[in-house]
């Protein structure tokens, strides 16, 4: 089968940057990103040196493409009935309520997302789950698609993400693998391999790996699990450290030296932050818990609370350092996105600690070289629930530039590894 159309469902960190390398890799393909907020693909079509999506090398890859066959637009049914395969890419936070609060993934945005694909589909279509989601996904997918079209034959495939957001391009261009689950059928197979054809364009085809749809679903989550799993143990090995006088830096290396160990995510941190690790783990606890796997829901239940337990534990460090009262202290949040190289900063490690040390009366300046003063003022209202604080801004201020930092504060908190606080003159 020979794809001609691709349409893209969320221009997102997801959605936008694997369509530009899509489209960079198959130009006989027309790939179009479509979102419901104007806003996201105005910006898209805007100047390259704004796009919705800071990641190294993309504005350079929207550069060639777009105008070419990469298109952002807000026609969704439109484009939806052109092409012959969908990407759903669209955001699948952590439930705030309901059944599952707090644990499972809310699905309100990919069921929207079907039965637009459902409502607007006049033929045919490969639906790929791009999103990551709860294993079981595409069986309810499948049943909003059918009940909401009729004599249309839709074909659900798994093809979870697994770039990581900083090097989100080079690790589109070349993948450790690329994972596409399928049904089993003549009519599952037929699309796995459409989907296989169009990454055979860059990725070497032994690093492409079809497998049935629950396992592909299933190992998105369980790939997040296990890099976070590393982040917890090293960081809870650093507070053993502290009290013992063992250097964590040492450790890491002696430990990352044992071949079948290895030394990536070995690094101790403030804990991690981000859409998928907290998000994708706390959805498989759920799903254990609903299968009754209540030994292993607490298994992995306790890398986030270990990573809740690091980040509480640096900010009461500083606090306990001033005598337990930060108030009238100055203290620089040097990093608000949640890793280098990204303007992504959801669930920052750096959102938690400044609140701690807000809350504990400290006045605070925060630098970031990539997220605006208006996304760190709206991560502050959204997590703090800072309606409920008054007058916010008297004890914060957002810097525009590093140089701005006035080295009479009382104490500076480096919460991301940017490379300019590696040069910065403490002396
Ligand atoms: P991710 O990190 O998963 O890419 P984002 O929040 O960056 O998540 O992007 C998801 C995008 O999906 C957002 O731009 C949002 O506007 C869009 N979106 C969510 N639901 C729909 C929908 N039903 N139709 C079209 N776009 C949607």
């Amino acid at each position: 089968m020979q794809i001609k159309n691709i349409c893209c469902i969320g221009a997102g960190y997801v959605g936008g940057p694997t369509m530009a390398v899509i489209a960079l890799k198959c130009p006989y393909i027309n790939v179009t990103v479509v979102d419901a907020n104007p806003n996201k693909t105005k910006a898209w079509n805007g100047p390259l040196e704004n796009l919705p999506v800071y990641e190294p090398g993309l504005a350079e890859v929207v550069k060639e493409a777009r105008g070419r066959n990469l298109f952002f637009s807000d026609d969704i049914s439109g484009n939806i009935d052109k092409a012959e395969m969908i990407f759903m890419a669209v955001n699948t936070p952590t439930k705030t309520e309901g059944e599952g609060a707090g644990m499972a993934a809310d699905l309100r945005y990919i069921e929207a997302c079907a039965r637009d694909i459902a409502k607007h589909s006049k033929s045919d279509k490969i639906v790929i789950e791009k999103s990551t989601l709860p294993v079981r996904t595409a069986e309810k997918i499948k049943e909003i698609l059918e009940e909401n079209s009729s004599n249309i034959h839709f074909e659900i495939l798994s093809n979870p993400e697994f770039l990581a957001e900083g090097t989100a391009i080079q690790d589109l261009f070349k993948s450790d693998r690329v994972l596409i689950g399928g049904d089993e059928t003549e009519f599952g197979q037929k699309a796995v391999a459409a989907l296989v054809d169009i990454y055979a364009n860059w990725i070497p085809k032994e690093k492409i790996l079809t497998t049935n749809v629950w396992s592909s679903e299933l190992a998105k989550l369980a790939s997040n699990a296990m890099l976070a799993q590393r982040i917890s143990s090293i960081n809870s090995l650093s507070a053993l450290c502290e009290k013992t006088g063992a250097n964590i830096d040492e450790l890491s290396k002696a430990i990352g030296m044992d071949h079948r160990i290895g030394p990536h995510f070995l690094k101790a941190s403030v804990g991690f932050g981000g859409s998928c690790f907290q998000k994708d783990i706390l959805n498989l606890v759920y799903l254990c818990k609903y299968y009754g796997l209540d030994e292993v829901a607490e298994y992995w239940h306790q890398v986030v609370k270990i990573n809740d337990y690091q980040k509480d534990r640096f900010a009461q460090k500083i606090i306990d350092y001033f005598g337990g009262d930060l108030t009238g202290k100055r203290v620089a949040i040097l990093g608000w996105a949640f890793k280098a190289n990204t303007n992504d900063s959801r669930e920052s490690a750096a959102i938690y600690i400044a609140e701690k040390l807000y809350k504990a009366g400290a006045i605070l300046e925060i630098f970031d070289p990539m997220v605006s003063e208006e996304s760190i003022f709206r991560d502050i209202d959204f997590y703090w629930e800072a309606s409920k604080i008054e007058d916010l801004t008297s004890r914060i201020s957002v810097l525009g530039s590093i140089s701005t930092l006035d080295l009479s504060i009382d104490a500076a908190a480096i919460l991301t590894e940017w490379e300019v606080f590696k040069t910065l003159d403490f002396s």
